[in-house]
């Protein structure tokens, strides 16, 4: 991390490809830890919070200056010290974004079997954290019943299009928008009843002809969230995801909280740490064996090398990607 950003982080400015340091693979000392080789690294959108100035407050620490970004990762062991784990597993969790880690302990790390039929970048996806977003938070608060119509904002990303899978195999009529007409097409694919590119087509008269909605699955914030609210039902769950339209421009002030007091609205934020504990058996029984089997689709947008972590963050943030954000650092 080399520099806060202003607005969208700038590849080769916000962020930098470093070789000055290298780790000595046969030799690095371990201290009770493990040598992990890292396969593919995830880029997120709450990523782009972290890069700020320390002084500013968030629910996550920023990144420190100077040092390597981290986030979801899945590694290869090298080398062990720590008892129970052998080289040759397979580690995931939190990594620095490096080609090489010592972690002193398994903390942030989990050892990680595959299913065979799925390739190690699903296990940051569709099989990983953004579908433990959909899943769970679609269980804890959705109160969803069949017939009733929900709409899923960004719902090409890897949240959203599980929101949509989910929401239609519990009966629901699915309205779901994205910025490109080949993410439209996805949307339709995975089952969505109404797809709509909100960059051409004014999300208002969508929400009027094809609401009022019950549910607000709600990944963007803004001024999507201010229509969803004007074209809700009484009574309607508004699951507060992610605000991205203000990731890189400063959040903007909600302006309709009276609409949610007049129609009797439940307003649910969340964050998917804290659901784990209650739903991770619940995913790994009920979500995986869609996404081997197939029922389940996903899309990612596959960057290649270290050096491009940059610009696949950026993509992701702009929204020129085409599904969940990997980028692959080696190879086994
Ligand atoms: P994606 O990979 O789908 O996010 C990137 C996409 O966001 C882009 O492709 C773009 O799609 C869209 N986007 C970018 N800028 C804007 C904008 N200004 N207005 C509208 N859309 C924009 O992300 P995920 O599926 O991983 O995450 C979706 C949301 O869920 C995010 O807000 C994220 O922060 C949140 N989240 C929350 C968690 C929690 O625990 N609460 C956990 C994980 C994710 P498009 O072309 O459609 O505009």
């Amino acid at each position: 991390f080399n520099a806060v950003p202003e607005d969208y982080p700038v590849p080769g400015k916000t962020t930098v490809y470093d070789t000055t340091e290298t780790i000595d693979l046969e030799n690095v000392p371990l201290n009770g830890g493990l040598l992990i080789k890292v396969l593919i690294l995830s880029v997120d959108p709450y990523m782009r919070g972290r890069l700020r100035a320390p002084e500013v407050k968030s629910y996550m620490v920023s990144f420190a200056l100077g040092k390597p970004l981290s986030g979801g990762g899945i590694g290869v062991v090298l080398r062990s010290e720590f008892a129970g784990v052998e080289a040759g597993q397979h580690v995931g969790g939190v990594l620095q974004h490096q080609e090489y880690v010592v972690a002193p302990s398994l903390a942030m790390l989990e050892v990680i079997e595959k299913d065979p039929k799925l390739d190690w970048s699903v296990y940051i996806g569709a099989a990983g954290m953004p579908g433990k977003t959909a899943f769970m938070g679609w269980r804890e608060y959705s109160r969803a019943k069949k017939g009733e119509v929900v709409y899923v904002s960004t719902g090409a990303g890897p949240v959203g299009a599980m929101v949509i899978q989910i929401a239609k195999q519990d009966g629901l009529k699915v309205i779901a928008s994205a910025g490109t007409d080949e993410k439209v097409e996805f949307m339709k694919e995975i089952g969505a009843d109404v797809a709509f590119n909100y960059k051409t087509t004014d999300v208002r008269e969508v929400l009027e002809k094809e609401g009022p909605i019950d549910i607000f699955w709600d990944n963007v914030g803004g001024s999507t969230l201010d229509a969803a609210m004007e074209f809700a039902n009484m009574h309607s769950r508004f699951i507060e995801c992610g605000q991205i339209s203000g990731y890189n421009s400063g959040y903007q002030p909600m302006k309709v909280l009276t609409l949610m007091i007049f129609k009797m609205m439940s307003f649910h934020g969340f964050l998917v740490t804290f659901l784990l504990p209650k739903y991770t058996d619940a995913f790994k029984a009920e979500v995986v064996p869609k996404i081997v089997s197939g029922e389940f689709k996903y899309t990612e947008d596959v960057t290649r090398g270290l050096d491009k972590l940059g610009d696949a963050l950026r993509a992701l943030l702009v929204g020129t990607n085409t599904g969940k954000g990997v980028v692959v650092v080696a190879h086994e």
